[in-house]
């Protein structure tokens, strides 16, 4: 992980004037070292060690705030279990069917999708969501030592 990721979040923090507490700091430094987009009750598990009296009410609160200033996007799949991405230049994703996990990865964005369907449908188009499915690396290897 780059330091200067993370230094420059901190900057951005404290540039729309919120407190950067130190459990606010580790949310921080642990969405920015995973990469697999984790969910706030993930988040909680890996921090708890070090912070015993931190909620996953606090870990939520803290992930609403970063989300506030623009640090980091909430994915949302329709059930409760949200996932958290701290890269917030435009990418895509792949989601392992097995296990859930998410991975980044760079394609050239596709304007013209959006721009068909705001000529098709009149619509203002905010933004297009783009997900491949499939197995992951860790999870073919689970299934191969099963047979
Ligand atoms: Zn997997
Ligand atoms: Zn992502």
């Amino acid at each position: 992980m780059s330091e200067k990721r993370l230094r420059q979040a901190i900057d951005t923090l404290k540039e729309s004037g919120v407190r950067i507490t130190p459990q606010r700091h580790a949310v921080l430094e642990y969405l920015l070292n995973s990469m697999v987009h984790p969910t706030a009750d993930e988040i909680y598990k890996a921090l708890e060690g070090k912070f015993p009296n931190m909620s996953v009410a606090t870990v939520y609160n803290n992930l609403r705030v970063l989300r506030e200033v623009g640090l980091v996007r909430e994915l949302t799949y329709g059930d409760s279990s949200s996932r958290f991405d701290c890269n917030t230049s435009d990418h895509y994703h792949i989601i392992c069917n097995e296990c859930g996990k998410i991975v980044d990865f760079h394609y050239p964005s596709l304007d013209e999708v959006e721009s068909l369907a705001e000529q098709v449908t009149g619509f203002d188009v905010s933004h297009h969501r783009l997900e491949v499915y499939g197995t992951c690396e860790d999870c073919q290897k689970v299934a191969t030592q099963k047979h």
